[in-house]
């Protein structure tokens, strides 16, 4: 039985151009799936000359006749839900009949927004997009949250609620009654729990039976390896498992089914959040390079911070998402400057590391080690064959691919589908 499954995540902290490069291959998929997260991410995607910025149906939603489905390992706003189907609606895209929502998956209720909100206000700041996401992942690992399953059964989900509220009280005492947040939590109720029943099923077996019958199923990760809970930059790290493994727990298809995994990497480092960022760039170059790029965060407009390539972030990023393909993404916005850095290893108190540190004490020392590549001038999106870029440019590319030992596979240069190179023909997804 042939396997055509592939996991695209992303390398670093997020916003890497996934979107475009899961938006492209989704033309080969029959299936686009989503495993972790909720709308706290962002993807924007050019698609028949208009911007979407989709935060929770997976992008693939575009494509006619792609089946989309929202897996167990994500966390849904039924509000946002509802939302998002309205303004794919406006745009004469019509979801009935095609996305899929696991009966499993959590449900964000608005006290979650509300408990986010007040973690943001106080001193224990994340620089969460303040959905309510990490507190809905808190409930779900207390074994207090409401799966859609439960939402779906009123006087169940009634029952929960109360629960819930009642382990929360002393929180909510501060700004208003559990009474109110209860209240809000039902706002609405009906409406939406007809709007779940409609979409919800058990996707599990839904996505197992594609696979068996050798239909191609695409994973996409939101956000990013260093962003990943047990992986990443903790404590400033997203509470679900963006990295590879998160495809298999996050919709019950296991790995054994997984062929590949594909790792979207952008020419740059960019993070939204607080946290450590080692190659982090002084504010003028950064300035500079977050207009040319347009690092503006998806979800929240925020400003993005902006760094160097670190490639001892992207050796580990190989490494535990189990990589051999790489998709490199804006590497157009680099041209202009040079040299090109990119941090090759660390620095850690006098002592030099080639592997990204667990520590966050290490984590936060770290100085980059950088190595000065040529840089080139040309607008890389005129050309569409790499033998007509400039001789920097392409050095850039094969010199990147023999440090990590995996393949480029495609190089992005524009946010357009045309503004697309593949350098590995064998690569049968595009
Ligand atoms: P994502 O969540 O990983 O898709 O990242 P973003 O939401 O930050 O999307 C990346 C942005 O960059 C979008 O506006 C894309 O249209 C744009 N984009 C994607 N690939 C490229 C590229 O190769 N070059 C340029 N200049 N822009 C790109």
């Amino acid at each position: 039985m042939t396997m055509a499954t592939l996991v695209v995540v992303g390398t670093q902290w997020g916003d890497e151009g996934k979107g475009k490069i899961v938006h492209l291959l989704s033309r080969r998929a029959d299936y686009i799936v989503r495993y972790q997260g909720g709308n706290n991410a962002g993807h924007t995607v050019l698609a028949d000359g208009k911007r979407f910025i989709l935060h929770l149906i997976p992008s693939g939603v575009l494509h006619p006749g792609k089946r989309v489905v929202i897996g167990n390992g994500v966390v849904v706003d039924p509000w946002a839900l509802e939302e998002e189907i309205r303004s794919l609606r406006r745009y004469g895209i019509r979801v009935e009949g095609r996305l899929h929502l696991s009966l499993a998956a959590h449900v964000v209720l608005p006290y979650h927004r509300l408990l986010d909100q007040l973690r943001e206000e106080g001193t224990e700041k994340l620089g969460t997009t303040r959905k309510g996401i990490g507190p809905a992942y808190a409930d779900k690992a207390s074994r207090l949250g409401v799966r859609v399953a439960d939402y779906l059964e009123p006087d169940g989900f009634r029952e929960i609620l109360k629960k819930n509220l009642v382990q929360k009280r002393f929180t909510f005492k501060s700004f208003g009654s559990p009474r109110s947040a209860g209240r809000k939590s039902l706002e609405s109720y009906p409406r939406l729990r007809r709007l779940l029943k409609r979409y919800a099923c058990d996707t599990s077996l839904l996505l197992n039976q594609a696979v068996r019958d050798g239909k191609r199923v695409l994973f996409e990760g939101a956000q990013g390896t260093f962003l990943d809970l047990d992986h990443g930059t903790y404590p400033y790290v997203t509470s679900s498992n963006p990295t590879a493994g998160g495809a298999s727990t996050g919709t019950g298809v296991g790995p054994g089914w997984i062929r590949e995994v594909l790792g979207v990497m952008k020419a740059y480092t960019t993070r939204v959040g607080t946290g450590p960022f080692p190659t982090e760039m002084p504010p003028a170059l950064a300035e500079c390079l977050r207009k040319k790029g347009q690092e503006y965060g998806a979800t929240t407009g925020r400003p993005r911070r902006m760094g160097w390539l670190d490639l001892v972030l992207l050796r580990k990023a190989v490494q535990i998402n189990g990589i051999r393909r790489l998709a490199l993404t804006k590497l157009d916005v680099l041209s202009g400057v040079s040299p090109l850095r990119v941090a090759v290893a660390y620095r850690i108190r006098g002592r030099r590391t080639d592997w990204f540190p667990i520590s966050r004490l290490e984590q936060s020392a770290a100085e980059p080690i950088y190595e000065d590549l040529p840089g080139f001038d040309s607008d890389l999106r005129q050309f569409r064959k790499i033998d007509q870029w400039p001789r920097q440019a392409r050095d850039y590319v094969r010199w990147m691919e023999k440090f990590l030992g995996v393949s480029i596979a495609i190089v992005s240069v524009g946010p357009r589908a045309e503004e697309t190179l593949v350098l590995d023909k064998k690569f049968d997804w595009i």
